[in-house]
C-alpha cells in the first residue's frame, strides 16, 4: 500500500476489504474523491477512475488507456514504469514538464508535475491495480533547479579557484568534499580537524583556533601543509559551524584555497620593499627583521651571533669633492666587496647612508667573526676607480659578538655601535671589537648627562668671569663669561668635567639659555652699580644655532634686560662656522653684528678653516688658541695669525697667557689683547668689581 492510500479519507479499513473487487470498489470511491490529481488503472492498464482535478484537464473516466492518455501524460519511460509497477508492485516517482490540455482544448504552459506510481497489491501480492497522483510542483521545482544550477556554479569555482570543499556531518560523522587539490584532499581523510597534515610550526595555532571556536563564526586562518617532500604548500581556510533547526551545531564547513602562489608573490613584493636600490642590499627593515631573528635563534637555541657595523670613513668629503656620482660608486663596490667577504648565509644590509651592517649566526668564536672582517679590510686596502679616476676608501668597523647567553641580546645593536665609535675615536681605518669596558664609559655619559640635567633643575650651574686686557692701554677690556658647576659634593667643577653636555643636543640648548640669562642678569646688576666691566663675552655651542632663530632670541634677552647690544660679544669657535648649517651660522652673526654685537672666533687655529674661509663672516676679534701661546715653537704662527688678523681689520686676543714672558712676546707681535692666569684667573661675578678697582694698581 502507498501512503496516499493509507491517508485516504475513505471510512473503510484495509483489513476488511476482503475481496479484490471489494477493494477495486474501494479504490474507486477514493480516487473519484480525491482532492488532487489522481487516477487508478487496473492490472489490465484500464483507467478506472480519476479524480475531479484531472477530469478537468480532460482526463475522462471513461477513457480507455491508449494513445492520446499515453500521449498527454506519460513518456514511454513512464509507460515502461507503470508497466513494472503492475508486474512487479515496485512505486515509481517522476519529475516531468506536462503542458495539459485547458478547457478551450489549448495546451496550457507546460508546468512541472511530479508523477507518483503507486501499486495496491491483494492479499496475495498479486497488483490490483495502480493509483496514480500528480501534483503541479513548479514552485518547488524553480527552487530545486536554483540549487541544482546553484550546485553547478560552485562546483566550477572550485575548479578554477583550486577550491575544496570539505563539509563534516557533526551528528552522523559523514564527510562530504568537492573540489579539486591533491594535495587538501587528504583532509577528508579524517574526522576532526586534522593536525596530522598541517605543518607542525602552524599545528599550535590551529589547535588553539579550534579550541576557540564559535559556533557559527567563520574562522579565517593561513598555515602552510606538512609534506614530506618538504615543498612549502600555503593554505587559507575558512571555516564555520553551522547549527540545525534544534540549535545544536549540525555541519562544520570547512573552504581551503591553495594560498602558495599568492605568498610568493608577497614575499617578492616584500623582498622589493626589503631591497635597497643602489646597492640592491637588503635594507633596514629586512636587517631589523633578520636581527629578530637571530635575537630569537639565540634564546630559544643558545646560537652564538656576531653583529658588524661598517662606516665608510670621510664619506661626506668623497661626496663633496669627487661627487654624488663617485659616492655612488664607491658604496656599490662596497656592498661587492661585502659580498665577497662575508658568507652567503650572512646578512649584510645597508641600513642608510654610508652605514652597513652584517648578521653572522652559527659562531663558534669571535675568531669566526673576525676572519671575514679582515678579509674586508684587505679588499678595502684596494683603490677604487671611478670616472678614470682611482681613489681610496677606508672604513671604521665594530664588532660584537653575542657570547654571554645572560645578556640581552638587543643590546647587541648598541655594543657594535660602541666598537664603532671607539674605532673612529681611535683614528678610522680599523675594526674595534666591543668589550663590557666600552660600556661603562658611555655608561658614565649617561649618567653625567642626567646628573647635569638635575643640576640645571637645582641651579648650581654659574659664571665665572676672566678678564680680557688691553696691552696698548692697560684697562680692562672686558670678561669672558665662563660656566662653572657648584657641585654640592665636589665643589666649583670646570667644564672639562660636564663637557658631554655641551656635546648634547638638548643641554647645551639648555646651558646656552642658562648661560646668557645669568651674563645679562649680571651685566644689568653691575651697569645698575655702576660697575665698569666693559663687554662680557658668552660662549655659544654649535647647537644653539640650529633653531635659526639664535639671533632674534639674543636680540630679545638683551632687550628684556635692558641691556645695550655694543655690552655683549658672543664667541664663536670655527668648527661650528665651518660645519652643518653654516648658512644659518652666517646669517644669524650677521644679524647679530648688525645690531652690534661683537662677534669673536674662538679657538683659532685648532680646526681646520683658513682666514680665507672665514672671510664671508663678520668677525671682529679673533682668539687665538692657547695651546700655540703656550708653545713657543709656535712662536712663528702666532705672529702671522697676529699680522694676518690685523690687516683684515680684526683685533687678536691671546688666551692662556701665564707668565710676564708669555705678555712680551705678544705685546712685541702687534697682539692687541690678552687672557690668562697672568691678570686673572676666572672668578666669580661678586669679586669682579673688587677687581676692576684694583686693576693696576
Ligand atoms: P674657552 O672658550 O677656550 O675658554 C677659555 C678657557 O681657557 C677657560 O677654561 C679658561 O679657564 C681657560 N684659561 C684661561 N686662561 C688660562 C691660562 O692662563 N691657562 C690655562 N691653562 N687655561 C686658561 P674653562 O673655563 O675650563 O672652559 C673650558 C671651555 O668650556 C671653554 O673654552 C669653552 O669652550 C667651554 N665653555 C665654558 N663656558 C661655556 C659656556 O657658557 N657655553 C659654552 N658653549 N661653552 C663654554
Ligand atoms: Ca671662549
Ligand atoms: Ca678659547
Amino acid at each position: 500500500m502507498t501512503s496516499t492510500a493509507v491517508r485516504t479519507p475513505v471510512s473503510t479499513p484495509s483489513h476488511d476489504i476482503k475481496t479484490p473487487g471489494a477493494q477495486m470498489a474501494a479504490f474507486e470511491t477514493f480516487v473519484r474523491h480525491a482532492p488532487f490529481a489522481a487516477a487508478l488503472v487496473d492490472n489490465a492498464f484500464r483507467l478506472t477512475a480519476a479524480s475531479p482535478d484531472w477530469i478537468s484537464h480532460g482526463l475522462s473516466p471513461d477513457l480507455e488507456i491508449g494513445d492520446d492518455f499515453r500521449r498527454a501524460l506519460f513518456s514511454p519511460e513512464d509507460v515502461d514504469s507503470l508497466e513494472r509497477c503492475v508486474a512487479f508492485g515496485e512505486p515509481f516517482s517522476r519529475y516531468r514538464a506536462i503542458s495539459l490540455p485547458g478547457q478551450d482544448g489549448t495546451l496550457a504552459e507546460p508546468r512541472i508535475w511530479r508523477t507518483e506510481f503507486a501499486a495496491t497489491l491483494t492479499e496475495t501480492g498479486r497488483t490490483l491495480a495502480v493509483i496514480i497522483t500528480a501534483r503541479d510542483v513548479s514552485g518547488y521545482a524553480e527552487t530545486a533547479l536554483k540549487a541544482e544550477r546553484d550546485q553547478q556554479r560552485l562546483k566550477m569555482a572550485l575548479e578554477l579557484d583550486d577550491l575544496m570543499v570539505r563539509e563534516y556531518d557533526l551528528r552522523t560523522g559523514e564527510i562530504y568534499c568537492s573540489g579539486t587539490s591533491p594535495e587538501l584532499e587528504k583532509w577528508c581523510l579524517f574526522k576532526d580537524d586534522p593536525l596530522e597534515i598541517v605543518h607542525p610550526d602552524d599545528r599550535e595555532k590551529m589547535a588553539e583556533l579550534v579550541r576557540n571556536r564559535k559556533d557559527g563564526e567563520a574562522q579565517v586562518f593561513e598555515f602552510r601543509l606538512n609534506r614530506p617532500d618538504g615543498v612549502e604548500t600555503w593554505v587559507r581556510s575558512v571555516g564555520k559551524k553551522f547549527l540545525g533547526a534544534d540549535g545544536q551545531p549540525e555541519r562544520l564547513v570547512n573552504l581551503f584555497k591553495d594560498i602558495t602562489d599568492r605568498r610568493r608573490q608577497t614575499e617578492a613584493v616584500e623582498n622589493l620593499a626589503f631591497k635597497d636600490s643602489l646597492t640592491g642590499l637588503p635594507n633596514r627593515a629586512y636587517f631589523n627583521r633578520k636581527f629578530q631573528e637571530a635575537v630569537d635563534a639565540s634564546e630559544i637555541k643558545g646560537e652564538l651571533f656576531g653583529l658588524i657595523m661598517i662606516d665608510v670613513d670621510h664619506f661626506k668629503d668623497i661626496n663633496d669633492t669627487l661627487g654624488h656620482d663617485a659616492g655612488d660608486a664607491l658604496l656599490k663596490r662596497l656592498a661587492e666587496m661585502l659580498h665577497a667577504a662575508f658568507r652567503s648565509g650572512d646578512t649584510v644590509a645597508r641600513l642608510g647612508g654610508d652605514e652597513f651592517a652584517v648578521i653572522l649566526r652559527g659562531l663558534h668564536s669571535e675568531a669566526d667573526m673576525m676572519r671575514p672582517v679582515n678579509a674586508l679590510q684587505d679588499l678595502l686596502r684596494r683603490p677604487i676607480e671611478h670616472g678614470g679616476r682611482s681613489f681610496s676608501v677606508s672604513a671604521s668597523i665594530g664588532a660584537a659578538l653575542h657570547g654571554d647567553l645572560d645578556a640581552d641580546p638587543s643590546h647587541m645593536i648598541k655594543n657594535a655601535d660602541i666598537a664603532l665609535y671607539r674605532a673612529k675615536d681611535e683614528g678610522r681605518n680599523r675594526s674595534v671589537v666591543f668589550t663590557p669596558s666600552m660600556r661603562s664609559s658611555l655608561e658614565q655619559r649617561i649618567e653625567l648627562l642626567r646628573d647635569v640635567r638635575a643640576a640645571i633643575t637645582a641651579r648650581e650651574f654659574v659664571l665665572y668671569y676672566q678678564p680680557v686686557v688691553d696691552i696698548a692701554s692697560h684697562s680692562v677690556a672686558g670678561f669672558e663669561a665662563l660656566m662653572r658647576w657648584d657641585h654640592p659634593e665636589q665643589g666649583i667643577l670646570t667644564p672639562d668635567r660636564f663637557m658631554a653636555a655641551f656635546e648634547d643636543q638638548d643641554l647645551s640648548l639648555k646651558l646656552g639659555d642658562l648661560a646668557f640669562d645669568a651674563a645679562l642678569a649680571q651685566m644689568r646688576e653691575w651697569l645698575d652699580q655702576g660697575v665698569e666691566f666693559g663687554r662680557v663675552a658668552v660662549n655659544i655651542s654649535a647647537a644653539q644655532f640650529r633653531s635659526g632663530r639664535l639671533a632674534e632670541e639674543i636680540q630679545d634677552r638683551l632687550g628684556r634686560w635692558n641691556v645695550p647690544c655694543d655690552r655683549l660679544t658672543i664667541e664663536v669657535t670655527e668648527n661650528v662656522y665651518m660645519g652643518w648649517g653654516a648658512e644659518m651660522v652666517s646669517d644669524t652673526v650677521h644679524q647679530l653684528h648688525k645690531a652690534g654685537v661683537m662677534i669673536a672666533l674662538d679657538d683659532f687655529g685648532t680646526g681646520y678653516a683658513s682666514l680665507a674661509n672665514l672671510r664671508q663672516f663678520p668677525i671682529d676679534r679673533l682668539k687665538i688658541d692657547k695651546s700655540f701661546v703656550q708653545n713657543a715653537e709656535d712662536a712663528a704662527i702666532v705672529k702671522a695669525v697676529i699680522t694676518l688678523g690685523g690687516s683684515m681689520g680684526m683685533k687678536v686676543v691671546a688666551e692662556g697667557v701665564e707668565d710676564q714672558e708669555q705678555l712680551d712676546a705678544l705685546a712685541d707681535y702687534g697682539c692687541d689683547q690678552i687672557q690668562g692666569y697672568h691678570f686673572s684667573r676666572p672668578m666669580p661675578a661678586g669679586m669682579v668689581a673688587e677687581y676692576l678697582a684694583g686693576f693696576g694698581k
